[in-house]
C-alpha cells in the first residue's frame, strides 16, 4: 500500500505527521504542487515564492536522505489540484493520499475537493490536523463559538493541552528506495520584484532548527525585555520557517518546555511570553478558520465596513517608501522591503499609522505586507492587520492610537534602529533622530511629516465616532 504524501506549508521530515503516519503504513511518495498563479493571486510575493522554492528544494534533499523520491507538478491553480493528484495517484499505484490540513477558506475548498475526487476513485484520503495543537473547532467558548479574544483562547489551550498533543511524530524510517528518482525543482519565472538575497533566509529544516536553538541558548530567557527592541535581535526570526512548517509548533514548544524545566506556563518569564506568541499564531488559524468571512476581504467587525477611508494615493506611495518623515516608521518599511521581514512591535506601528493617522484602508497595507514578506501568512497577516486597524477580533481600541514618535522614544530609545534604517539621519544626536526638525537635518534628504499625529489622531476618531461605535 503505497500512499502518495502531499507536501504543502509543512516542508519538513520530522514531526511531520502526514508522513509520519504514512511511513508507518507502508512505503511513500512525495508530492508538491506548485500554484503559482493562485499563490500571486493570494498576494504572495517573491520573497515568499523564493523562500518557498528553496524550502522544497531542501525538503526534496532530506527526504531523498530516507529514500522518498518529492516528485513535482506545475499546477499554476488550485483547480486543477483534484486531477493532478488523481492521475498521479494512479500512475504509481497509489492507494491513499496523506496531507496536513491548512485552515484558510481557499486551502479548505481545496482540500475538499481533492477529497471528494479520491473517494469517487475509490481511493483513501487521510487529512491530519498537524499546524496547531489544538484543530479550529477543537476550542470553543462556554457558548460553542471559536473564540474572538486571545486571552480567553490562550486559557483554554493551557487548560486543555497535554503532553500527547505535544508529542514529536516519529521521523520515517529509511524505506527501499522506489524505482523513481526525484523531480528536479523548477526555477521561479521572472516576478516583479527581486528577492532579497537567499543568505538571509537560508531554507530547510536544518536551518530552521539551527535558529531555533541559537534563539533559546542566547535570547530566550531575556525574551521578555528584549522583544519589542527592534535594534536589538531579540525574538526568534523563525516565522519564515513556521509559516512554510520548515519547523512545526511542536518542536519549538518542546524545546522550550526542554529550556525552561518542562514547563509551559510557569518558570522562566522570556520562555513564558515565547510561547505566548506561538499561542498567538494559533489563535489567528482558529480566527480563519472559525470566522470564514475573515478570508474573503471582510473586516471581522462588519460594522467598521463603513469607515470611510481615505483615497490618497501619495500618502499610500510615501508609506510604502519609507518617506513618511516619521523616523520609526520609514525605518521599518525600509527594514521589511530591504529584509522581507519586520520586527513585530514596528508591524503594530507601521499598521496603526496606514490604517489610523493616513486613514488608508487595512487591506491596502495588509496586500503590502505580504508581497514583500517572506514570512507571509494569511491567517497572522489579517489578524495583526485588523487588530491595529481596529476592526478585528480582540482589536486594538479604536481610541487607543500609538504615537508613532512617543514608540521610537520608548523601544529606541538610543535611536539605533533609525540609524541604522536612515542613513540620511545617523549623523544626528540620537536624541533628535526620533522626530528630527528641519533645524537639525540641515540639506539632508529627508521628508517633513506628512501628517501632523494630533490632527491625524482625531480625525481618525471622527471616523471611528461616525460608525455609533
Ligand atoms: P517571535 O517573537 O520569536 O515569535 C515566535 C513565533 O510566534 C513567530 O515566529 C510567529 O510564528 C508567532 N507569532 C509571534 N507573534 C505573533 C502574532 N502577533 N500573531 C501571530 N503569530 C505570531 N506573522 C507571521 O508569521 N506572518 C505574517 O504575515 C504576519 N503579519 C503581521 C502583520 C501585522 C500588521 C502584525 C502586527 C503582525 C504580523 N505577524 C505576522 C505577527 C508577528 O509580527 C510575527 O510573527 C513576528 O514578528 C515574527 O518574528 P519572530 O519569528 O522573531 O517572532
Amino acid at each position: 500500500t503505497l500512499t502518495l504524501v502531499w507536501f504543502r506549508s509543512d516542508l519538513r521530515v520530522h514531526d511531520n505527521t502526514a508522513l509520519a503516519e504514512a511511513a508507518r503504513r507502508g512505503p511513500v511518495i512525495g508530492v508538491f504542487l506548485r500554484c503559482l498563479t493562485t499563490w500571486q493571486e493570494h498576494g504572495h510575493g517573491a520573497n515568499k515564492l523564493d523562500f518557498w522554492r528553496r524550502g522544497v528544494e531542501a525538503l526534496s534533499h532530506d527526504l531523498d536522505g530516507v529514500g522518498i523520491p518529492l516528485l513535482h507538478r506545475d499546477i499554476e491553480r488550485f483547480d486543477a489540484a483534484p486531477e493532478t493528484l488523481l492521475a498521479l495517484a494512479r500512475e504509481l499505484g497509489a492507494d491513499a493520499l496523506a496531507f496536513n490540513r491548512e485552515y484558510p477558506l481557499d486551502e479548505t475548498r481545496r482540500d475538499a475537493r481533492v477529497t471528494a475526487a479520491f473517494e469517487a476513485a475509490g481511493l483513501k484520503v487521510r487529512a491530519h490536523d498537524d499546524a496547531v495543537a489544538f484543530a479550529p473547532g477543537e476550542l470553543l467558548t462556554g457558548k460553542g463559538d471559536p473564540y474572538s479574544v486571545f486571552t480567553p483562547f490562550a486559557r483554554a489551550w493551557h487548560r486543555a493541552i497535554t503532553p500527547e498533543r505535544l508529542a514529536l511524530r516519529e521521523p520515517p524510517a529509511p524505506q527501499a528506495r522506489p524505482a523513481r528518482a526525484p523531480d528536479p525543482v523548477p526555477t521561479l519565472p521572472p516576478l516583479t520584484d527581486t528577492p532579497v538575497a537567499a543568505e538571509l533566509w537560508p531554507a530547510g529544516e536544518a536551518a530552521a532548527a539551527d535558529r531555533l536553538e541559537r534563539f533559546l541558548r542566547f535570547r530566550g530567557r531575556h525574551y521578555a525585555e528584549q522583544r519589542d527592541l527592534p535594534a536589538v535581535r531579540g525574538t526568534s526570526e523563525l516565522s519564515p520557517y513556521l509559516a512554510l512548517g520548515m519547523i512545526s509548533h511542536r518542536q519549538c514548544l518542546q524545546a522550550a518546555m526542554a529550556e525552561n524545566g518542562g514547563a509551559l506556563a510557569d518558570g522562566d518569564a522570556g520562555l513564558q511570553a515565547w510561547v505566548g506568541e506561538l499561542i498567538w499564531r494559533e489563535f489567528y488559524q482558529h480566527v480563519a478558520a472559525g470566522f470564514p468571512r475573515v478570508c474573503r476581504h471582510r473586516a471581522f467587525q462588519a460594522h467598521t465596513e463603513a469607515l470611510p477611508w481615505r483615497d490618497d494615493e501619495a500618502g499610500f506611495r510615501a508609506w510604502c517608501k519609507g518617506r513618511t518623515g516619521y523616523p520609526i516608521v520609514d525605518a521599518a518599511m525600509r527594514q521589511l522591503v530591504a529584509t522581507g521581514w519586520m520586527h513585530n512591535r514596528l508591524r503594530m506601528v507601521t499598521a496603526m499609522f496606514l490604517s489610523k493617522h493616513l486613514l488608508i484602508d487595512w487591506r491596502r497595507g495588509e496586500a503590502f505586507f505580504l508581497r514583500h514578506l517572506v514570512d507571509g501568512e494569511f491567517a497572522a497577516n489579517n489578524g495583526g492587520w485588523q487588530w491595529a486597524a481596529s476592526t478585528g477580533t480582540d482589536a486594538a481600541p479604536y481610541f487607543r492610537i500609538f504615537n508613532p514618535t512617543t514608540q521610537s522614544r520608548r523601544f529606541d530609545p538610543d535611536g539605533r534602529f533609525l540609524a541604522e534604517w536612515l542613513p540620511e539621519l545617523a549623523e544626528l544626536p540620537a536624541k533628535a533622530r526620533h522626530a528630527p526638525g528641519r533645524d537639525l537635518l540641515g540639506g539632508a534628504d529627508y521628508p517633513a511629516p506628512i501628517v501632523e499625529h494630533r490632527a491625524a489622531r482625531a480625525r481618525a476618531l471622527d471616523a471611528f465616532k461616525g460608525l455609533g461605535a
